[in-house]
C-alpha cells in the first residue's frame, strides 16, 4: 500500500463515503463504472477487480474476456453532485489483462505509453481544452432539431438566460473537484457556451474532461435542460469544437519559446507543428470521430477545414499566436479541428506523437497563410499546397487506414477496432435517405 493509496483508505473513512465508483474510458471515449463499497477498496488497489470485458466498446476480443481495473489514487475525488454523509467518490481506473499486463485496449495506456515516449526525448507534454457545447430545452421527440435556451452570441451577457447560472454552477462543481477553470462565456451560436480548463499534462487533462462531460450532464439533468456536446446539432449556427493548446516543456521550461527566433518561435515548436499538419488528415478519424463531426468541419462558422497555419486565422486548422518576451511559458500552439466528442486519451496521444515524428524526422514548417483559406478558390489552395482535411468520415477512414503512423501510436488492438466501428457507423449513415433527401427530391422528382 503506498501513501496515495493509504490516504485513499483514510479520507474514504473520515468522510464517511458510502460508495466509491471506479472510471475508465472504452475506446470510443464512453465512460465506464463500477461501483464498489469500502470494503473492496484495499483489494481494489492491490488486485485491481475482475469485469468482463467483452461487453465493453473495443475491449476485448471474446476469448480473453477478463479484464481488470485497477483505481489511480492520484484520481480520488469525491462527487459533489451525490451529496453526503454516505457519499460517493471516483477514481479514475488503468486497465489490466488477468496476467497483470497493461491492457493493449485501454486508452489510459496508450497515452501513458505516448507520454513516456516525449519523456524519454525530454519533454512533458501540456494541454489547455476549449470546450464548447449546447444548452437546449428537453425535448420528447429526439428526431426534431433541438431548440436553445437562449438567443445570444459570442461573450454575450444574457441576463435571464439559465446560461449564466449553468456555467457558474459547472465552473464551482469542477473546483470542487479539483478541477481549475479559466474562463467561461457564452458562445457565437445561441444556448451556446464555453468552459476553458486550465492547462494540465495530457493524461490529467483527460481524465479531467471525461468528468467535465459528467458534470455538465449532470447540472444539466439538475435543472431540466438538455446539454449537448454533438459537433453540429443545428445546421444554421456554429458547431461546437474543443480547440486544444498544446505546449511541451523540458524541466520548467518551455521547449516552443526562443527569443530572438522568427516569431520567438523555437526549432522545436517549428518541427513539432509540422508534424502534427503533417499527420492531421491521417489522425482526423479520432480528432472528430462521428459522422457528424465533419458537419461542423463543414460547416464555415470558424471550424477548420483546411490543412495550414496562421498567427490570427481563425479559419486555420494551427494557431500559433506570437510568441512573447517574458510570456515564453505561455507558448503553445492551438489545434482546432478536435471537436467535443473525441476520445482524449487517444486524440492527444495521436496529436503528441505526431509533434514528435516532426521533431524526429526535423519536418519543415512552411509559410503562415494570412487569407481566411475559406475565402480562396480551390485552384489557389491547391497552388499554395493547402490540402482539406478529410470530407466525410468516411472518408477520414480511408485515410486512416492506411496509416502505419496512427497504428503504431494506437496499438494495433484499439487501431483495429476503433477502424472497425467507425467503417460501421459510415456504412450505416450512407443507406440513411434522409429529411434533406424527401424534402428536395420527393415531391420534384
Ligand atoms: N465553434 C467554433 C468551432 O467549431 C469555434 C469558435 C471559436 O471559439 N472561435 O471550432
Ligand atoms: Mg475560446
Ligand atoms: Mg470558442
Ligand atoms: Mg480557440
Amino acid at each position: 500500500m503506498d501513501k496515495q493509496q493509504e490516504f485513499v483508505l483514510r479520507t474514504v473513512e473520515e468522510r464517511d463515503v458510502r460508495f466509491i465508483r471506479l472510471w475508465f474510458a472504452d475506446v470510443l471515449g464512453t465512460l465506464k463504472s463500477v461501483a464498489i463499497s469500502p470494503t473492496e477498496l484495499e483489494a481494489a488497489f492491490e488486485e485491481g477487480i475482475g469485469f468482463d470485458g467483452s461487453a465493453i466498446e473495443g475491449m476485448t476480443r471474446v476469448f480473453e474476456d477478463d479484464m481488470i481495473v485497477r483505481p489511480d489514487p492520484t484520481t480520488f475525488q469525491i462527487l459533489p453532485w451525490r451529496g453526503g454523509p454516505q457519499g460517493t467518490a471516483r477514481m479514475f481506473c488503468d486497465i489490466y489483462t488477468p496476467d497483470g499486463s497493461p491492457s493493449l485496449a485501454d486508452p489510459r495506456h496508450v497515452i501513458r505509453k505516448t507520454l513516456a515516449q516525449a519523456k524519454e526525448k525530454g519533454f512533458a507534454f501540456y494541454v489547455h481544452p476549449e470546450i464548447e457545447f449546447y444548452l437546449f430545452k428537453k425535448q420528447e421527440d429526439w428526431s426534431q432539431p433541438p431548440t436553445p435556451i437562449d438567443d445570444g452570441g459570442y461573450f454575450d451577457h444574457v441576463p435571464r438566460s439559465p446560461g449564466m447560472d449553468f456555467r457558474r454552477a459547472t465552473v464551482n462543481m469542477l473546483e470542487q473537484m479539483g478541477i481549475p477553470v479559466e474562463y467561461s462565456h457564452h458562445e457565437a451560436g445561441p444556448g451556446q457556451n464555453e468552459i476553458d480548463l486550465r492547462f494540465a499534462d495530457a493524461l490529467t487533462i483527460s481524465d479531467n474532461i471525461m468528468t467535465f462531460r459528467t458534470v455538465v450532464k449532470e447540472i444539466s439533468l439538475e435543472r431540466g435542460i438538455h446539454a449537448s456536446f454533438m459537433p453540429k446539432p443545428l445546421t444554421h449556427a456554429p458547431g461546437s469544437g474543443m480547440h486544444s493548446h498544446l505546449s511541451l516543456f523540458e524541466g520548467d521550461t518551455n521547449a516552443f519559446y526562443e527569443a530572438g527566433q522568427e516569431f520567438n518561435m523555437s526549432l522545436t515548436a517549428r518541427q513539432f507543428a509540422a508534424g502534427i499538419l503533417h499527420h492531421a488528415a491521417e489522425i482526423s478519424a479520432v480528432t472528430d470521430q462521428y459522422v457528424n463531426s465533419y458537419k461542423r468541419l463543414w460547416g464555415g462558422n470558424e471550424a477548420p477545414s483546411y490543412i495550414c497555419w496562421g498567427h490570427n486565422n481563425r479559419s486555420a486548422l494551427l494557431r500559433i499566436p506570437q510568441y512573447k518576451p517574458g510570456k515564453g511559458n505561455s507558448s503553445r500552439i492551438e489545434y482546432r479541428a478536435l471537436d467535443s466528442v473525441c476520445n482524449p486519451y487517444l486524440a492527444y496521444s495521436l496529436l503528441l506523437a505526431a509533434g514528435l515524428d516532426g521533431i524526429d524526422k526535423k519536418m519543415q514548417l512552411g509559410e503562415p497563410t494570412s487569407d481566411d483559406v475559406w475565402e480562396l478558390t480551390d485552384e489557389e489552395r491547391q497552388a499554395m499546397g493547402i490540402q482539406p482535411l478529410p470530407g466525410s468520415l468516411g472518408d477520414a477512414v480511408k485515410i486512416m487506414e492506411k496509416s502505419d503512423f496512427v497504428a503504431d501510436v494506437l496499438g494495433e488492438h484499439v487501431f483495429d477496432y476503433f477502424i472497425r466501428n467507425k467503417r460501421q457507423e459510415w456504412h450505416e449513415y450512407r443507406e440513411q435517405v434522409t429529411p434533406f433527401e424527401l424534402r428536395k427530391y420527393l415531391q420534384k422528382l
